[in-house]
């Protein structure tokens, strides 16, 4: 008899057995899907992570795999490598991780979409279950499996939808290969007769009295470069309305001239349109050297950390080492922080890699993801792999560099849901299980990779001059208590000096960029005669005021309310504002600037990722004089022409109860100064503060890192932090707070005989509430140098003697954060 061990799409730790049936007993194998019954009535994808002949304790109770999904694995061999790791060093389940890293379309679930193949005839009577959910199909080919069950009417149809796929009754989702509908898209393109330029001025002479169809023809020859053959590319409609920001009925308007044509083409979902290829860049001497020094580093260990100043061509660095790995056959995993920003880098990697380029993020649909996990599992040839953390799951064969770029985001880190791993660490793992070197990359690194790349486990290399010998911001720090003192900022978010530059900089024709890192006009507003301040009533935030819509809104759990008339605390009537976000700078900027245009960055303005590209792309082209943002501005961008840059509030930044708060700081200040500079001028960041005089403001201004990194580093090893020490917390959840007060106490005094006093806690964290579940935190301080699987042990151990001696610790939801940022 065989078993195969599964994991199932659930929070389970480990994993469950199943009888391989004899006539599937050739065909199961590691990696592959099979669907399993678990639990009441339920079925689920399982992946099979063994096989093997152990019979079970308990033999009667095994049950039978229900069906096999694949004929060949859909897994590489070190995939299940990397999730074992993944969930034992971040205390989490292997079903946690499976769910993490397999694109939905690869999990058959109740979303899942069923297509009816009508071409379909039985080769036997069907089964009335079978007969009943291809009857669902009367007058369409796809459903999804829940919409089955609702029409049929039947609790599970999971295993008949399987019987019926063996059949060729119905394919689902990702398997329709042959239904597969090519992506098409409208391009457009001047009509043959007008790619003249003689020709072209006639037909603006006609569009004169059509002012919106003669920039949208303007704004499409500056999109296509139609009229110089080295640069023209092609032009989707749906780019050239975006980017226009004009109706359809415009463009209809053009075509209808006859001066455009639109023109339909198979777009793969997977390439970046480019109409040519261009070769690398020539390396600068510096960039040259620390190439030649990364290369040097990586023959003695595997991870190398180039620390290079904002603009000193660290991307240019890393295409260079891209295209090495490419070229020994290895592929390439190039990781950024945040969707956001893969916009600009797709663009210059698809330029240089042509269609040895993949792009993978969770913005991207089931359909597409499925189709690149294929790619990677079916050829596995060199390619390289622009994505965010989730790429780190990808089939990869043969990996042989893996970049992290902007190392020093927090965004690296998963927090919601389970498995929270860091990307970053997550990496070096994944680059170790394939022979792979990891390159961190930042201009202002985390201080836990640069105290490895000091203590000599990681390969430092350094970058300190920026790209065409540009010079480095001046930092002015500016005194806005003393302004006040004196009554010389009164009522007014902007110092003198900064309004005086930004004129200077507005008159030159240089833009200007403003960082208040909170969106919304004000964050908070208070009640004056009693201090009352509206909250969440699902958690114990205070509510955020958006004045373009009047509301209140928690940031946590999306929560709205309109501006309350009155205080309902004492009557009030005067509700004021505490702080001030980016929605109130721009309100002010827009009454001291009149005739600037400006703009806002934030998540407010840039819900979409159209609506973000358009808004630095704006920006880019010089449309926009002034921009606003919060630290979406600060995330890897490259401007040319911004001289100014104001960081509006830096003790908002500092004063956050956070060990982690002044490395964060310094690190978006300094990015965001970063901003400032051109090829021939030296930028100015004015950074308004009420404690000039502050170590962290003086480093800033100084752009001290290292210092920084000494001061934080003396501190974190006095109050026992990373990197000395390595922080887990247990977060414990109920929606009894009684029984949660109690036991979290228990539960940490338990720990205590063992750990001493590695246990603080628990406590109750800031936000003491979310979505009506109450919180409490025990927080574990372990020295990075132990060994952590006994500590794993004791955890575990822990947490079955409090399931065993306390039946209300049922009503606790227990979860680990490792390494928490
Ligand atoms: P970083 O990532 O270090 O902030 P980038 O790689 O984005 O810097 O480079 C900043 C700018 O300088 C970019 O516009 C880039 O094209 C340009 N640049 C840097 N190095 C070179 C080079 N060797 N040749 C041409 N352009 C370069
Ligand atoms: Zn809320
Ligand atoms: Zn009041």
């Amino acid at each position: 008899m065989t078993y195969a061990e599964v994991i199932l799409p659930l929070p389970l730790e480990e994993t469950y057995t199943y009888r391989i049936p004899p006539d599937m007993e050739k065909a199961v194998t590691v990696g592959c899907r099979v669907i399993v019954h678990f639990g009441k009535k339920r079925y689920y994808t399982a992946i099979v992570a063994e096989v093997h002949t152990r019979a079970p304790q308990s033999d009667y109770a095994t049950k039978e795999i229900f069906a096999l999904l694949d004929a060949a694995p859909i897994l590489r061999r070190p995939q299940l490598r990397f999730w074992r790791w993944i969930a034992s060093y971040y205390l989490c389940a292997l079903g946690d991780v499976y769910k993490a890293a397999l694109p939905s379309g690869l999990k058959l679930e109740s979303e899942t979409a069923v297509t009816y193949n009508e071409a379909f005839e039985a080769d036997g009577p069907l089964r009335p279950n079978e007969q009943s959910v291809l009857d669902a199909f009367a007058g369409t080919v796809r459903l999804t499996v829940s919409e089955i069950e609702r029409k049929t009417g039947l609790r599970n149809v999971m295993p008949v939808v399987t019987s019926l796929m063996s059949r060729g009754a119905v394919v689902i989702n990702e398997e329709i290969k042959k239904g597969f509908v090519p992506k098409m898209q409208t391009f457009i393109r001047l009509a043959p007769e007008y790619q003249d330029e003689k020709v072209l001025h006639a037909a603006f002479d006609e569009l004169r009295r059509a002012k919106k169809q003669e920039t949208l023809l303007m704004t499409f020859l500056e999109l296509s470069h139609a009229l110089n053959p080295a640069l023209a590319r092609e032009v989707s409609k749906k780019e050239l309305l975006e980017y226009s920001q004009m109706a359809p009925a415009v463009l209809t308007g053009l075509l209808s001239r006859g001066i455009v044509e639109s023109y339909e083409k198979e777009v793969g979902r997977l390439q970046v349109p480019v109409s040519r290829l261009r070769p690398l860049s020539p390396l600068t001497e510096a960039q040259e050297k620390a190439y030649d020094e990364i290369h040097e580093a990586f023959k003695s260990k595997d991870i190398c950390l180039l620390h290079g100043v904002t603009s000193s061509g660290k991307t240019e660095i890393y295409v260079r080492m891209i295209a090495d790995a490419l070229r020994s056959g290895r592929q390439a995993l190039y990781m950024l922080p945040e969707i956001a920003i893969t916009t600009q880098i797709t663009e210059r990697l698809a330029r240089l890699f042509g269609d040895k380029l993949v792009v993978y993020h969770s913005k991207f649909s089931d359909n597409e993801r499925v189709e690149i996990w294929n790619k990677l599992l079916h050829e596995g040839e060199p390619l390289v792999v622009l994505g965010v953390r989730s790429s780190l799951f990808l089939p990869f064969k043969n990996l042989g560099l893996v970049i992290v770029d902007e190392e020093h985001e927090t965004s690296y880190k998963q927090q919601d849901p389970s498995p929270r791993y860091h990307a970053r660490s997550a990496a070096t793992v994944l680059a170790n299980m394939h022979g792979a070197k990891t390159l961190l990359g930042s201009a202002t690194p985390s201080i836990d990779s640069y105290f490895n790349a000091t203590n000599g486990k990681y390969g430092l290399v350094e970058l300190k001059t920026r790209y065409g010998n540009c010079l480095m911001p001046e930092i002015i720090p500016v005194d806005v208590k003393e302004l006040k003192r004196k009554k010389i900022m009164k009522d007014t978010l902007f110092s003198p000096l900064l309004i005086r530059k930004m004129q200077e900089a507005l008159d030159g024709g240089e833009q200007v960029i403003l960082f208040q890192n909170r969106r919304g006009f004000a964050p908070v507003m208070e009640c004056r005669h009693c201090g009352w301040i509206p909250h969440c009533v699902h958690c114990d935030v205070s509510l955020t005021y958006h004045k373009f819509k009047n509301q209140l809104v928690c940031h946590y759990c999306g929560y709205t309310q309109y501006v309350p008339y009155q205080c309902p605390a004492c009557e009030g009537q005067e509700l004021r504002m505490l702080g001030f976000g980016t929605e109130k700078v721009e309100e002010e900027i827009n009454a001291l600037f009149p005739s600037a245009r400006v703009e806002r960055l934030d998540m407010d303005t840039a819900r979409t990722r159209s609506a973000y590209e358009r808004i630095l792309s704006d920006y880019e082209k010089g449309k926009t004089n002034i921009l606003i943002g919060t630290q979406m501005l600060t995330k890897g961008l490259d401007f040319e022409n911004v001289s100014v840059v104001g960081i509006l509030n830096a003790d908002s930044l500092m004063n956050f109860p956070d060990f982690r708060a002044h490395e964060r700081a310094f690190q978006l200040m300094v990015q965001v100064s970063g901003r400032a500079g051109r090829r021939d001028k030296q930028g100015t960041v004015i950074l308004q503060t009420s404690q000039p005089e502050h170590p962290l403001i003086q480093m800033v201004g100084q752009l001290d890192y290292k210092g920084m990194v000494s001061l934080q580093l003396s501190e974190r090893s006095m109050f026992r932090y990373p990197p000395y020490y390595r922080l887990i917390v247990m977060v414990l959840r109920s929606r009894n707070e009684t029984v949660l007060r109690e036991l979290s106490e228990v539960y940490a005094r338990k720990l205590e005989q063992h750990l001493g006093d590695r246990v603080l806690g628990p406590v109750t964290p800031v936000i003491t509430r979310i979505q009506t579940l109450y919180i409490r935190q025990i927080l574990l301080k372990i020295e990075t140098s132990a060994s952590i699987s006994p500590v794993r042990e004791l955890l575990d151990q822990t947490h079955k003697e409090m399931q065993r001696q306390y039946p209300t610790f049922k009503q606790l939801i227990l979860h680990y954060d490792v390494d928490p940022v």
